[in-house]
């Protein structure tokens, strides 16, 4: 599970699973996601002790990792999440998405003086 306090002072929790081995339609009904948080240690006790509980509805989706097939076009390129996105497990975001700025700036640069045809030589995950 994931947890962040929000500006405005509401907790986000995020529950992250392989879709083969949760019961989804469980989780989705909002209770199902609370009994999840109360099988935790730490985060369990922090939203007792702040009093949090269930506000909004529960939302669920896809959060596997995947990539545009094409970087760039005509006065565009493609950084960071908005190129490639990564299982939120894998810890993967941040680390990619300021190599993608550096790669890109230097592709910049270079189109400046040619083209950005090797912008697209990016890593595959
Ligand atoms: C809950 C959660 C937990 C995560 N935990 C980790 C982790 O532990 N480790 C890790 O490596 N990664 C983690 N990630 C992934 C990581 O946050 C992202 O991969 C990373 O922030 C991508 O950086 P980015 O610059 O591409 O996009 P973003 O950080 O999303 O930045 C894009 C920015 O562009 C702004 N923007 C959007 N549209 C416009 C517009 N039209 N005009 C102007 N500005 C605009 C947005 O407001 C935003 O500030 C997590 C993601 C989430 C959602």
């Amino acid at each position: 599970m994931y947890s962040v306090l929000l500006p405005s002072r509401e907790r986000l929790v995020t529950y992250l699973g392989d879709l083969d081995l949760l019961d989804r339609q469980q989780l989705l009904n909002g209770e199902g996601l609370w009994r999840q948080l109360a099988k935790t240690r730490l985060l369990s006790s922090l939203c007792q002790a702040h009093d949090y509980r269930p506000g909004t509805s529960v939302h669920g989706m896809d959060a596997s990792s995947g990539r545009l097939s094409v970087f760039h076009g005509l006065r565009w390129a493609a950084v960071g999440d908005a190129a490639l996105s990564f299982d939120p497990l894998s810890s993967q975001g941040i680390a990619t998405a300021l190599y993608c700025g550096q790669h890109c700036a230097q592709a910049v640069h270079a189109a400046l003086q040619g083209d950005l045809r090797h912008y697209q030589a990016m890593p595959s995950y």
